[in-house]
């Protein structure tokens, strides 16, 4: 029996999340085990979509470069019914406010190979064969067996092992179903030659078939077909079925080739704990959502982006162990937006009734415009770990550029204090180095770019203290304000938490 004693954190499930919660607290210094239970990556496509903020999240795990090769940009999303109606144009051209495009398609297995080789090169310790049967809490570590008897210690445990975890059943945490259930069949295609689809993503609110028409990335596209009433499961996961199903869209076996079909049933669940000591769940493991707002992986990614730091903090004596109270208090009412989003815009599809259909249409032709809809954001955060008082605290902050350059690649991640003009200087001395200990970095943009100064026009404001996940604790309005500032931080981190 191999027992690995002194590992700072194990994550188990080598799916997005885990590997981009791996890479973020591996980039920190931490020691960390990455467990899985299948030997070979999952190969099959299953999230095709992400937003600006993701972008950023995994540009923040050092594979910005490689993502926009293996990703393009998506700026509309259409609905429409049977008759070619447009029911809700969604979409935004150019970048959202992180400095990606507000939506891009991709293929995930692509994502998970660049996930696991960045991985490798900043020391996760990926282990594969090995499947988590049991786990053991105790006063200062958890333990972690495998089926095979294995056993890796390790001070806090993460389950990112998705919709059927098992850290979550082994760690006694109920489940609320939210009742939403259809069954789709999942078409993948590949196209041998490259065709223009015009809107780039597709939604037809056809009683006779609901269906979905989506890029899968470059050189990739995504049917999905949901099933009717009358249909068995049997009948429509059928390959020759799918070829039937993509010939109106002039799709065959002469000009593409069908790299999977599955039925999945799409489904919404959260798990009512997300932290049992010190043993977290994070992604599927912790909420569930049908993909029509492509949003499941981009909660899963945010919940790694507010996880990782918060756990360097602990583990470098940084924080009590309370900041970690925070996790679940800020990354729920997110994840349950996105959810209630993906349920809803679900509502507007899922109908094989043509009555319930026609007088949906009806309703909601009128609303349409030239202009396309922004999609609803997603909550700000109103409490959890931010400055009690001070104005913009738990917003995000952009991330403009620097020469040419997107900040983040410029001046790397973690805390920030971002001053405009040529105020930097006056932050307190013992503040600034306590604040830079923390890795924490100060930035004084004399001339800043155009987003930059429309921000900070905009929210009327000279300084920004953002967090390693890109909120804001607070902002300033003079180097004493930012230096008060800097020093409630240091007393919240030390108290844990702010609420
Ligand atoms: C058809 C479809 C379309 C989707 N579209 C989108 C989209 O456009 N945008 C979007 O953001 N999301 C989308 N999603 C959701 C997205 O795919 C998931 O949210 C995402 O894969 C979850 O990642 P994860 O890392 O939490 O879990 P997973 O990817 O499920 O990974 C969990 C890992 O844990 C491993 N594991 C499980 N149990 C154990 C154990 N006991 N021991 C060790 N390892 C274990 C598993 O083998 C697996 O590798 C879609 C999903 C589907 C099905």
């Amino acid at each position: 029996m191999k027992t690995v004693s002194d590992v700072d954190v194990a994550v188990v499930g080598a799916g997005p999340v885990g590997n981009a919660l791996s890479i973020l607290l591996a980039q920190l210094g931490h020691t960390v085990i990455l467990l899985e239970r299948y030997e070979t990556p999952y190969g099959l496509p299953r999230a095709v979509h992400f937003d600006h903020e993701v972008g950023r999240i995994l540009q923040a795990c050092g594979i910005g470069h490689e993502l926009r090769a293996i990703s393009e940009p998506a700026d509309l999303y259409e609905w429409r019914n049977g008759e070619g109606t447009t029911l809700l144009r969604f979409g935004q051209g150019g970048n959202g406010p992180s400095g990606w495009p507000a939506s891009s398609m991709f293929n995930q297995p692509a994502l998970e190979e660049l996930l696991e080789q960045r991985a490798g090169s900043v020391g996760v310790e990926t282990r594969r064969g090995f499947e988590v049967t049991t786990l053991a809490q105790h006063d200062d570590n958890v333990e972690l067996r495998s089926a095979g008897g294995e056993l890796v210690a390790a001070k806090f445990v993460v389950g990112c092992d998705g919709a059927n975890s098992t850290v979550r059943t082994l760690s006694a945490t109920p489940v609320t179903d939210l009742g939403f259930f259809y069954d789709w069949l999942i078409v993948d295609v590949i196209l041998h030659e490259q065709r223009t689809f015009n809107p780039i993503n597709l939604q037809i609110c056809d009683p006779t078939r609901p269906t979905t028409a989506v890029s899968g990335g470059p050189g990739r596209r995504r049917w999905e077909f949901m099933r009717l009433p009358h249909e068995s499961l049997d009948e429509l996961n059928d390959v020759a079925r799918a070829w039937e199903l993509l010939a109106p869209w002039g799709v065959h076996a002469e000009n593409a080739e069908l790299e999977r079909h599955a039925v999945y049933t799409f489904n919404a669940r959260v798990a009512d704990r997300w932290r049992d000591r010190r043993v977290f769940l994070a992604g599927d493991a912790a909420h569930l959502m049908p993909p029509f707002a492509g949003q499941g992986m981009c909660a899963g990614l945010r919940d790694a982006a507010n996880l990782a730091w918060k756990l360097d903090h602990c583990l470098r004596g940084f924080a009590g162990t309370t900041l970690l109270e925070s996790y679940q208090a800020e990354r729920l009412p997110s994840a349950r937006a996105a959810i209630d989003f993906s349920i809803e815009l679900g509502k507007v599809i899922c109908v094989p009734d043509p009555t319930e259909a026609a007088e949906r249409d009806a309703l909601m032709a009128v609303g349409v415009t030239d202009e396309p809809a922004r999609a609803p954001g997603l909550p700000d955060l109103t409490s959890g770990f931010i400055h009690p008082s001070s104005p913009h605290a738990g917003r995000q902050i952009l991330q403009g550029s620097i020469g040419g350059e997107l900040v983040d690649e410029v001046v790397g991640n973690g805390w920030r204090l971002v001053a405009i003009g040529d105020d930097g200087e006056e932050v307190g001395a013992t503040e600034r180095t306590w604040f830079e200990s923390l890795g924490g970095c100060v930035i004084t943009l004399a001339n800043p770019d155009e987003d930059f100064a429309r921000w900070f026009a905009e929210h009327d404001t000279a300084y920004a203290l953002q967090r390693p996940d890109f909120y804001l604790y607070g902002t300033a309005t003079s180097g004493a304000q930012a230096t008060a500032l800097l020093a409630d931080l240091c007393r919240d981190l030390m108290k844990g938490s702010t609420t």
